[in-house]
């Protein structure tokens, strides 16, 4: 993994596919059972046309457009619905660290 962080632009993000996340995930999960239910079947939401994103919500009654937010893929085991997200900036850094590999 690089020591310099480039920070990712909206387009950046946009540009993970699918297959690169389902490469990230098998590459970085080596236990993919399920926490809550020992499972080991997952589905990958990730839409490169609108990406999923943790949103901050100000507690003081301001609001900023578009408020901050952290973009991420989420992973949901389809035997229970235990939903868990990866930071779609960690895999873009992993993307830029895979083709500097090559
Ligand atoms: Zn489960």
């Amino acid at each position: 993994m690089s020591d310099e962080l480039r920070v990712p632009t909206i387009s950046d993000l946009a540009s993970i596919t699918i297959e690169d996340v389902n490469k990230f995930l098998s590459e970085k999960i080596k236990d993919a059972s399920c926490p809550a239910c020992t499972e080991r079947s997952w589905s990958v939401i990730h839409d490169q046309t609108q990406l999923l994103s943790l949103i901050g919500m100000p507690t003081n009654g301001s609001f900023s457009v578009p408020p901050p937010a952290i973009p991420v893929i989420a992973t949901v085991c389809v035997n229970c619905g235990y939903a868990r997200v990866h930071v779609l900036g960690v895999i873009f850094q992993w993307k830029l660290d895979q083709s500097v590999a090559q």
